[in-house]
């Protein structure tokens, strides 16, 4: 029989302490390949970990103890599967324990509080479906959405303890969909989940990564995971299921992918290090994360994101935003579309400024408590060479490195539209487009702020693991935000939460899968 490890890294290959001959007896094979897994091919190299001091069975081991991981978990174990459920981290949740809440539509909630009653998957997929041009497989939202009810129902029959208050995500989302765990806290869900796992005598093991799949024949018959000791772990198994929550932590993979992530800031936990992308493209799964998005937001490195201040100026409205040319590239009220147009808008851009003058500042001081202060403050600190004010918008453009002469002529022709009253450049709404005439002037330099990245995997609606043609990986699944087909570029929040749904969709649909194929 023929097993081939993949991805494994050669620094953690040769990292443990003595070879275990009764792991590589049991394998059968050594020997060392070049690691090829960002080309998306598949990996020749045939590795085992010289230091196996476990050997154990399951039916299907979970990657990763996030919000995918134990729904995928709870689901298979409650059908009868043997399941092992490995964490990296120290803790259980990942990004699963910061969530706030979760969508669905026609849940027992929504029946008894008379809220999103009449919310239908039309509602949905004409908000989503248009917005991404149809380059969405629809069957991915209506599968998750037709499920929604039954899914949401099932977390509150585990014991996943809800508030009681169904919303629409301070009016971020389009619908009355989005429900609230206890106290809007993540930490309740994963809790709950675990505890369920642990009833069904699920083995759940903190600090142990898993690092390289099993293959038989292209087959998934097994994984590695390391022990905090630096021995390794070897699981035979029936299937694997990937709920590691992607690359978001991994700073060569987002340079890669083309973030500099000097002057930015992750709000979620360590720990998404890519690691069940390259396991998956490694075992022949296609990469589609370089066509998939990020819950991300601008706002300026080393000011508090959450302050009211950023939350005022940075969310777009009556601003100039010019680039690293001092060129005006974008209406500037995008952000009402979908809040993640902001980020996308920066991100078209090498660099991004907004500009502001005394008398738009003031006016919007009338409603946010302390923002001259905040902004005073903000300029004072300029904590990343990043905020400035000035007298003169030629001595803005000069401190913050721009061009004074193309500054001045992009702020002249904003001017000339806003007396004009109509957006004729970017088709800003014309309530937001107000003259930048009262000195002194400020700029701040946009930065982004990543929660995660959303998507990598490529799956089918059984969410197994799926080569560029289509074709499964047998035994490998991937869930939560590793998968995750139902958005591309953007994550919109038009629909909230859904994002949250789906990881508790994927992971239940695997788990049924996992065991209908593999058991
Ligand atoms: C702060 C925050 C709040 C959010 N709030 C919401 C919300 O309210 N609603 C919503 O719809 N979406 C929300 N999201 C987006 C998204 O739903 C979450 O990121 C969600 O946690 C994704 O679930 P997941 O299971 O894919 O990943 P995670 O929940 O992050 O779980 C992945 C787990 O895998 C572990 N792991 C990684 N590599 C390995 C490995 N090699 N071996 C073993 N374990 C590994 C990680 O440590 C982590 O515990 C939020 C995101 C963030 C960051």
């Amino acid at each position: 029989m023929e097993k081939k490890s993949t991805g494994f890294s050669r620094r953690s290959f040769l990292k443990g302490a003595a070879a275990s001959a009764v792991g590589i007896a049991a394998l059968g094979l050594t020997g060392c390949g070049t690691n090829n897994s960002e080309n998306g091919e598949k990996n020749q190299e045939n590795q085992t970990p010289k230091n196996i001091s476990e050997t154990i069975t399951a039916d299907i081991v979970v990657v990763g103890a996030g919000s995918s991981g134990v729904c995928a978990t709870v689901q298979a174990a409650q059908l009868g599967a043997k399941v092992v459920l490995l964490e990296k981290n120290s803790f259980l949740g990942g990004n699963g324990a910061g969530t706030e809440g979760m969508f669905a539509v026609g849940s027992r909630m929504q029946q008894e509080l008379g809220v999103g009653t009449e919310i239908n998957f039309r509602d949905v997929i004409a908000t989503e479906g248009e917005f991404f041009n149809y380059r969405i497989n629809s069957l991915f939202w209506k599968d998750m959405v037709e499920a929604s009810a039954d899914n949401l129902n099932w977390l509150i029959d585990c014991g996943v303890p809800f508030s009681g208050v169904v919303d629409n995500y301070h009016g971020l989302g389009k619908i009355n969909a989005f429900h609230w765990f206890k106290e809007g806290n993540g930490k309740h869900y994963i809790d709950a989940m675990i505890n369920k796992a642990e009833e069904l005598g699920v083995d759940v093991r903190i600090k142990t990564p898993a690092k390289d799949l099993v293959l038989d024949n292209g087959k998934v018959v097994g994984i590695y995971a390391e022990k905090e000791d630096g021995s390794f772990l070897q699981i035979d198994c029936k299937a694997v299921i990937l709920a590691s929550g992607v690359y978001a932590n991994n700073e060569e993979m987002m340079k890669e992918r083309g973030y500099d992530l000097t002057y930015s800031i992750n709000h979620g936990l360590p720990g998404h290090d890519g690691d069940g992308l390259r396991m998956a493209i490694t075992a022949g799964g296609a990469d589609v994360s370089r066509e998939r998005c990020f819950l991300r937001e601008p706002y300026s490195h080393g000011i508090n994101f959450f302050g009211s201040m950023t939350q005022a100026i940075h969310r777009g409205g009556p601003f100039l935003w010019v680039n690293e040319d001092a060129d005006r590239y974008v209406n500037e009220a995008c952000g009402a579309i979908t809040p993640g147009n902001n980020s996308n808008a920066v991100h078209s851009q090498r660099k991004s400024f907004l500009i502001f003058d005394s008398g738009v500042l003031e006016t919007l001081a009338k409603n946010v408590e302390n923002l001259v202060e905040d902004v005073e403050e903000a300029v004072a600190k300029c904590p990343s060479d990043n905020i400035y004010k000035a007298d003169t918008i030629e001595e803005l453009a000069e401190k913050v490195g721009l061009d004074p002469a193309a500054l001045r002529k992009s702020v002249d022709r904003y001017n000339e539209l806003c007396r004009k009253g109509v957006d004729e450049d970017f088709n800003k709404p014309a309530d937001k487009m107000i003259e930048l005439k009262k000195a002194p002037y400020y700029i701040f330099r946009q930065d982004l702020a990543f929660w995660t990245s959303i998507g990598g995997i490529s799956t089918n609606r059984k969410m197994e693991v799926i080569d560029k043609m289509g074709e499964p990986v047998p035994g490998l699944y991937a869930v939560g935000v590793d998968g995750c087909e139902l958005y591309r570029e953007t994550y919109t929040m038009n629909i909230p939460a859904s994002c949250n749904a789906n990881n508790l969709h994927s992971g239940r649909v695997a788990a049924k899968n996992a065991v209908a194929t593999h058991l």
